[in-house]
């Protein structure tokens, strides 16, 4: 069928991971044991979303954690996207043998769309092994989008430095991200500075004045946590309105229509990169009585999410006061 629409989905596979990155927000957590992943009941369940869909959609899926390669059923379910001819991209931190990411295009062929391996560098054993890994998977990616991103900080500059001449010199593409705390970010030294002037900086995608805008996310777009709870966006953890349920549920549901959106920016990438925000279209009354119906659930939220926050809060702190 050649007029299917494409149905996109962020799968947070798991918390878990073998790295403990200090400005990662879920560190504490799997570092204390009480990280969650996608049982195989969260795992068929998406199975099935993709299966009861196929004939309205094709499937676009990006797979993450945590460090999806950690869990246990992670080629398992390749294989199975494979299958239903999905097109899939990874997320990981390139930290396990070349192997099995040669094995993960292996599965995939024609189906891996792109593999983006972000350099913690706090973390790895050896950059030379990374960078050799990075070259002996770019030789043999096909038609994989290959991509390396690291956090650029004021004391890792001279490192990124012969990172992103290496990877140029190879034809590896190569990103800097910019350092956010606390949801902003850091205004970097002049040295860092000089290096971006001639490396540019990749920020998070963001827009703002989004409130009240109709988006689509929520009926072509949406993420899956570990857990199976789905939501709109990666904006709307802390909205009622915008959680569609546990996909293993019967409460499970895409939106019908489009909605307004209710965040006064938006930093989701995906929605923002397939124009799912209708800049010219927006209703502001609708938007305000969904708002004041998700005031009524944020206490709700707060005690739901009061681990998360409080983490994230301690993060915040000690990473600023570095
Ligand atoms: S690699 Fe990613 S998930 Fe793992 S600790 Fe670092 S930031 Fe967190
Ligand atoms: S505009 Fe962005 S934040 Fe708002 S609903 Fe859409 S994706 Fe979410």
């Amino acid at each position: 069928m050649t007029n299917k629409k494409t149905f996109i989905f962020d799968f947070l596979i798991t918390q878990n991971c073998n790295y403990r990155c200090p400005y990662c927000s879920q560190s504490k957590k799997f570092h204390k044991g009480i990280f969650e992943q996608a049982s195989i009941e969260t795992i068929n369940s998406v199975l099935n979303f993709i299966d009861k869909n196929s004939n309205k959609f094709n499937f676009e899926i990006t797979v993450s954690g945590g460090e999806p390669l950690v869990h246990p059923e992670f080629f398992n379910f390749l294989m199975e996207l494979k299958k239903r001819n999905a097109a899939v991209s990874i997320v990981s931190n390139f930290s396990f043998e070349i192997e099995k990411y040669i094995k993960i295009k292996d599965i995939l062929g024609e189906n891996f769309k792109e593999l983006l391996v972000s350099l913690h560098l706090s973390q790895v054993k050896s950059l030379d092994e990374f960078l050799k890994k990075a070259e002996i998977f770019n030789s043999y990616k096909g038609g994989t989008n290959f991509l390396a991103a690291s956090v650029l900080t004021d004391e890792n500059v001279s490192e990124l430095k012969k990172v992103a001449s290496f990877l140029k010199e190879k034809n590896i593409k190569f990103e800097l991200q910019h350092l956010r705390i606390k949801n902003k970010f850091v205004e970097y030294s002049d040295i860092a500075k000089e290096f971006i002037s001639n490396f540019p900086i990749s920020k998070i995608k963001e827009k703002s004045g989004t409130y009240s805008k109709i988006c689509l996310a929520g009926v072509n777009f949406m993420i899956i946590y570990q857990n199976g709870e789905c939501y709109r966006c990666y904006s709307s953890r802390f909205n009622k309105v915008h959680s569609l349920g546990n996909i293993k549920s019967k409460n499970f549901k895409l939106y019908s229509k489009p909605l307004p959106c209710l965040n006064k920016n938006c930093t989701c990438p995906k929605p923002i990169l397939f124009n799912m925000i209708d800049y010219s279209s927006k209703a502001p009354v609708k938007a305000l009585l969904l708002s004041l119906y998700n005031a009524f659930f944020i206490p709700l939220f707060i005690v739901k999410n009061f681990d998360s926050l409080k983490e994230k809060f301690i993060q915040g702190k000690n990473l600023k006061n570095k």
